[in-house]
C-alpha cells in the first residue's frame, strides 16, 4: 500500500466511533484504533503483539482461544447487539458491557479477523433504570385492589391489573392486552357475569358503552353473586381511557346496617319518649291530688285551718312541688337527650320575654326579699332567632338561681348587651356566688356545686338542661362568679339580621279586681274528667264561687252531648279519658257552629312538648297542666268569663 493511502486509513480507522481491533488466526493483535486505546486504557504500542485474552475478563479466558481458531476456520460477519452479554477488561482491571461486531479479513498469506467494539455502559445504565421503572409502575397498577384497565386511543386494552384479569379477564380467553373494549363488554355479556335485572343485553351494552364514550360520575354493576361494582372511566390526555372497577359491596352493605341500627334506635327513642311521656302522666296524677288538696285546705275559708296545720300543710306543698319540680325536669332533661325535644326557632322580641319572665320571677323574689329589675335597655334591641318558650326556660333557671342563692336585701339585674350576631342576655345576681372548685362542673346535670347538704332546694338540673336548649338554638351560655360577692350567668342566642331592632313598650297589666266572685249571672262550666278525687277538687274549688255552677262528665262522650244541651261558658277538659280523647272531643266541638265559639281549657297531667303541639294544632283556649295551680286556673277562669 503506498504511504499516503496507508495514512489515510490509520486517520479513517482513528476517527470511527467505535473501537476496532485487528487480530490475526493466533489471537494476537495487530492492529488497533485510537477508540480502542481509550476505550481499554492500553497505549497502542503495549496492544500490538499481545494476546487478545489480554482485553477479556479471565472467566472467559479458559474458551477464547477456541472461539478465535473456530471463528477463522468458519468466518462469517457478526453484526452488533446480536444478543451475547460481552465484557470488555480496562487496564486497570474494571469491566464493561460491550457489543462487538466480527468481520473477516482475508489476506493473500493469511486470515484475519477485525473486531468493532461498543461500550455500552452508558445505554446499558438507561435501559436498567426504564426497565425499573417499568416495573415500578407494573407493581403499583397490580398492587390497586380495585380492578384496573388502560384503553389506548383505538380502545384496545394496553395494561391490566392482576385484579381485573381476576374478574373480567377470564372472559376474554386468551391474551388480554390488545383487545378491544366492545369485545370486552360483549364477552362479560355472554358470561352473565352481572345480573343485569330486567335490562336487556343489549340495553346494558348501550348504557355501558355510552358511560365509556363520555364518562360522567359512575357506571354501577352487580354480579349474580351479589356484589356491587362501582366502574369510573375517564380520558387520559393521550386519547385513551382509564377505567377502575371498585367493588362497593362492603360499603353498601355497611350503608345497610347504619340505616337499620339508626331505625332501631329511633324506634327505641320514640319507645323512650312514649315511656316518659306515659310516665309523666303516672307521676303527675296521683301529685294532682296531693297538691290540689292541700292548696284546697290552704284556702278552706269555710273551716280555715290553724296556724299549725297550715304550717303543715306549707310543707306538704313545698315538698310536693319540689318532687313536681324534679319530675318535670328529669323529663325535660331525657327527652333533650333522648333527641326528643324539637326546637322551633322564631324571630323573638327579646324585651318581652324579659319582662314576662321577671313578672313571673316577683312573687318568688318578694317571698326571698331580693330586688328583680331590669337594666335600661340599649336604645333599640335586635330581634333574635330563638325559640321563645325555650329562651324563657333559660332566663327563668338563671333568674330564680339569682334569687335563691341571693341573701335577704339581694338584687338581680337582667342585662341585655349585643354584637354584630349575638345578643347575650345576663342575670346578674350579688348572691353567694360559687366557690371556685365547684365552678367546672356547674352545668353537668345533678351537680349542685356544694349545695347538695345545704338548706337551699334544687335538682342540680336547670343549668344542664338551660346548655342543652340554648345548644339546640345554636346559642351558648356561661357564667362568672365570685364567693360571697355574686354572680352573672348568660345566654347568647343569633340575631334575626332581617328583622328590625324592637322598641320597648310597657307591658299591659292584668286587672286584680275579680269577676268571679261578685259575679251575678251564673257561668255554667263544664268538666270533663275521669277521677273522681279530680272532680272532687273541682267542685270543692267551684264552691267558693257563686257565681260559677259546674257540670261534670267523666267521659269525653258525654261531656259532648252534655256541652251541646247546655251551651257553657266554658269547658275544662282532661286529655286522657276513657274512649273519646280529650282531643278529639275539642275536635269535634270545634266544628259545630253552636259549640265552636266556647272556648276549651285543657287541663291534663300530658305535659310533653309533643301533647303541648297537638293541644296547640286542636286549638285549646288554653293548656294547663296538672297538677293545678290554682292561681293559674283562676286567673284564666277570671280572664274568660269576664268576656
Ligand atoms: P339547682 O339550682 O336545682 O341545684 P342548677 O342546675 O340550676 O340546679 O344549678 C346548679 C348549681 O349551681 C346550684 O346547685 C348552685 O350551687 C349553683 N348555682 C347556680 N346558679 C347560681 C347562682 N346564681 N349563684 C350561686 N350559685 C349558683
Amino acid at each position: 500500500m503506498p504511504e499516503n493511502l496507508e495514512g489515510q486509513y490509520r486517520l479513517l480507522i482513528d476517527a470511527a466511533p467505535d473501537g476496532i481491533i485487528v487480530v490475526d488466526g493466533s489471537g494476537k493483535i495487530i492492529l488497533v484504533n485510537g477508540q480502542a486505546e481509550r476505550m481499554f486504557g492500553y497505549p497502542r504500542a503495549e496492544l500490538i503483539g499481545s494476546a487478545i485474552e489480554a482485553l477479556i475478563p479471565a472467566r472467559f479466558h479458559a474458551n477464547h482461544p477456541q472461539h478465535v481458531a473456530s471463528y477463522i476456520h468458519e468466518p462469517r460477519t457478526r453484526p452488533m447487539g446480536s444478543g451475547l452479554e460481552l465484557a470488555g477488561r480496562r487496564k486497570d482491571g474494571t469491566e464493561f458491557p460491550v457489543e462487538i461486531s466480527l468481520s473477516p479479513i482475508r489476506t493473500e498469506e493469511r486470515m484475519l479477523v477485525s473486531a468493532a467494539i461498543r461500550d455500552v455502559s452508558d445505554r446499558k445504565r438507561i435501559e436498567a433504570e426504564a426497565r425499573r421503572a417499568n416495573a415500578f409502575l407494573l407493581s403499583a397498577v397490580d398492587s390497586i385492589q380495585d380492578a384496573f384497565v388502560l384503553y389506548d386511543e383505538e380502545d384496545r386494552i394496553v395494561l391490566v391489573n392482576s385484579t381485573f384479569r381476576d374478574m373480567l379477564g377470564r372472559s376474554l380467553r386468551g391474551p388480554v392486552v390488545g383487545r378491544r373494549f366492545t369485545e370486552l363488554v360483549e364477552r362479560v355479556i355472554e358470561d352473565r357475569l352481572f345480573d343485569l335485572g330486567e335490562e336487556s343485553p343489549v340495553d346494558f351494552r348501550r348504557r355501558w358503552a355510552g358511560y365509556h364514550r363520555l364518562p360522567d360520575g359512575a357506571f354501577e354493576v352487580r354480579t349474580h353473586t351479589g356484589r356491587v361494582l362501582r366502574i369510573v372511566d375517564r380520558p387520559t390526555a393521550e386519547h385513551g381511557t382509564v377505567s377502575l372497577m371498585v367493588d362497593m359491596t362492603e360499603d353498601y352493605v355497611r350503608a345497610d346496617e347504619l340505616r337499620r341500627a339508626r331505625s332501631t334506635a329511633e324506634a327505641a327513642s320514640a319507645a323512650k319518649s312514649d315511656f316518659l311521656s306515659s310516665m309523666s302522666h303516672e307521676l303527675r296524677t296521683p301529685l294532682n291530688a296531693v297538691l290540689g288538696f292541700a292548696q284546697l285546705l290552704q284556702r278552706d275559708r269555710k273551716e280555715p285551718l290553724s296556724a299549725r296545720q297550715l304550717e303543715r300543710i306549707d310543707h306538704v306543698l313545698h315538698g310536693g312541688e319540689h318532687l313536681l319540680k324534679l319530675i318535670d325536669e328529669v323529663l325535660d332533661l331525657s327527652r333533650i337527650e333522648a333527641g326528643g325535644v324539637t326546637i322551633s326557632t322564631e324571630p323573638v322580641t327579646v324585651p318581652e320575654v324579659l319582662h314576662e319572665v321577671i313578672t313571673t320571677l316577683e312573687p318568688m323574689a318578694q317571698r326571698a326579699g331580693v330586688s328583680v329589675a331590669l337594666a335600661a335597655l340599649p336604645s333599640s334591641t335586635p330581634v333574635v332567632i330563638a325559640d321563645r318558650t325555650r329562651l324563657a326556660q333559660i332566663l327563668m333557671n338563671f333568674g330564680s338561681n339569682a334569687i335563691k342563692y341571693n341573701k335577704q336585701g339581694g338584687h338581680v339585674r337582667f342585662e341585655v348587651t349585643h354584637a354584630a350576631d349575638v345578643l347575650r342576655m345576663t342575670v346578674v345576681d350579688d348572691g353567694i356566688g360559687i366557690p371556685e372548685r365547684q365552678r367546672a362542673k356547674i352545668f353537668e346535670p345533678f351537680h349542685r356545686a356544694g349545695q347538695e347538704t345545704g338548706p337551699i332546694q334544687g335538682t342540680g338540673i336547670g343549668l344542664a338542661i338551660s346548655k342543652r336548649l340554648a345548644a339546640l338554638m345554636q346559642g351558648t351560655v356561661g357564667f362568672s362568679s365570685e364567693t360571697n360577692q355574686g354572680s352573672a350567668f348568660w345566654v347568647e342566642v343569633p340575631i334575626d339580621k332581617n328583622a328590625a331592632p324592637h322598641l320597648t313598650h310597657p307591658i299591659a297589666e292584668l286587672s286584680a279586681e275579680s269577676t268571679l266572685v261578685n259575679a251575678r249571672p251564673r257561668h255554667k262550666v263544664v268538666y270533663v274528667e275521669d277521677n273522681p278525687s279530680n272532680i272532687a277538687f273541682m267542685r270543692e274549688l267551684m264552691e267558693d264561687f257563686p257565681g260559677i255552677e259546674l257540670l261534670t262528665a267523666p267521659t269525653a262522650e258525654i261531656g259532648v252531648d252534655l256541652i251541646r244541651s247546655h251551651r257553657p261558658a266554658l269547658v275544662i277538659m282532661d286529655i286522657n279519658l276513657p274512649g273519646m280523647s280529650g282531643f278529639d272531643a275539642a275536635k269535634q266541638l270545634s266544628e259545630w257552629s253552636e259549640t265552636k265559639d266556647i272556648p276549651v281549657v285543657a287541663l291534663t297531667a300530658a305535659a310533653s312538648a309533643r301533647d303541648r303541639a297537638r293541644a296547640e294544632d286542636v286549638g285549646f283556649y288554653r293548656y294547663l297542666t296538672k297538677p293545678v295551680k290554682v292561681d293559674e286556673l283562676m286567673a284564666v277562669l277570671e280572664e274568660l268569663l269576664a268576656r
